[in-house]
């Protein structure tokens, strides 16, 4: 049976390989249909769509949304939507906008720590508006500061340690509204990150349900069987779609692979027809 993969990450953000490239990875896993999910940008879906017309893959069109409630950040993926609405690119460019604010600051405390790089050199090694932190991780990397991606968000980049400086983000309820407003539907990316498990991530999917949400991503590279079982009891529970990804960035994140995630990531292409339908039923709404 074929797989699928609604998580994935390009160039157009913070992945290190382009749409068409990413489309190959999939074609040779078995993968028929996908969504490029970039954070904050959807200018990698037409690369996507004219590949997938040569390889015979569906594409589903695909965003992430960064939010947060208090210190938690919570990631808002939107799918089905109509990627070209002219409301929801004036958001992605503010989103895109705050980054540009904080990453500055995220090199000014580098460079207090004496590392020697500049924002001019990470907007070019990046080539793209939406500018994120594995950006810096890659140049440190290639400046031989750190040895790794995750060496970089260990030692100055993760939430606590020296260069890290919290971004200006969206409540979920905006992300998800946004989302909607354009045709998609709105699903909580890597309900692990939520940091809440048992009743307190069931009220806080009620919540989000009661704003919008569509569903939740159950299948993700990092889950555990456990916690894979456990959100979709959740899902059922609720009322909400289900979904699944890799999150595949490419060499900030090596060993998640297109399609199969740690090896062992299975998302199964049934799960697509809901998802479409619950986006018509969006449209029509
Ligand atoms: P930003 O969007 O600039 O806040 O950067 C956050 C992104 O960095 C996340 O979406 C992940 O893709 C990535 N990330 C977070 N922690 C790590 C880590 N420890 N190693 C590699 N990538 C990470
Ligand atoms: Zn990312
Ligand atoms: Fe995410
Ligand atoms: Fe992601």
């Amino acid at each position: 049976m074929s797989r699928i993969d609604l998580h994935l990450h390009t160039t157009h953000s913070d992945g290190s390989f382009s749409a068409a490239e990413v489309l190959r990875f999939a074609h040779k896993a078995g993968v028929t249909a996908l969504a490029i999910t970039d954070h904050d940008i959807v200018s990698g879906i037409p690369e996507a769509i004219a590949t997938g017309a040569e390889l015979g893959i569906e594409i589903i069109p695909g965003v992430e949304i960064s939010s947060c409630v208090g210190k938690t950040e919570l990631h808002i993926l939107g799918y089905c939507m109509d990627w070209q609405d002219p409301e929801l690119s004036r958001r992605l460019a503010t989103l895109r906008a705050s980054r540009h604010t904080r990453n500055p600051q995220i090199i000014e405390r580098l460079r207090s720590l004496g590392l020697d790089i500049t924002y001019e050199e990470v907007r070019t090694l990046a080539g793209t508006d939406s500018v994120g932190r594995p950006h810096i991780a890659r140049l440190l990397i290639e400046k031989k500061y750190v040895t790794s991606a995750k060496d970089a968000f260990d030692r100055y980049l993760s939430e606590g340690r020296p260069a890290y400086v919290a971004r200006e983000l969206p409540q979920p309820a905006d992300a998800i509204a946004w989302i909607r407003a354009a045709g998609g539907v709105a699903v909580l990316a890597h309900p692990t990150w939520a940091k809440v498990s048992g009743e307190g991530l069931n009220t806080l999917l009620a919540t989000l349900k009661a704003e919008g949400l569509g569903g939740i991503e159950v299948h993700y590279s990092t889950h555990s069987k456990r916690q894979t079982t456990e959100y979709l009891d959740l899902a059922k529970r609720l009322d909400l779609l289900v979904t699944g990804g890799s999150d595949f960035h490419g060499i900030t994140k090596p060993d998640i692979e297109v399609g199969t995630g740690l090896g062992d990531l299975k998302v199964s292409e049934k799960l697509l027809d809901p998802l479409k339908k619950a986006a018509l039923l969006a449209h029509h709404s």
